[in-house]
């Protein structure tokens, strides 16, 4: 399934590998937590409007 996103100011795209290898794109002002598709290990939580991220980011795409 595609989600699409809206664009805003000062956001971006990251893209982010999860330690089972699984590379995924999320929103880097991800407003929910954002679950590997791969293992469901937790890749991005919003934490008092920054986002906590636990993968690591390989990328940053506009
Ligand atoms: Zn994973």
């Amino acid at each position: 399934m595609r989600r699409r996103y809206i664009p805003q100011p000062r956001s971006h795209f990251l893209k982010v590998t999860c330690e089972c290898g699984n590379v995924q794109e999320i929103f880097s002002h991800a407003t929910t937590i954002i679950v590997c598709r791969v293992c469901g290990k937790t890749l991005a939580e919003p934490s008092g409007g920054i986002t906590k991220l636990y993968g690591e980011v390989i990328e940053v795409l506009d």
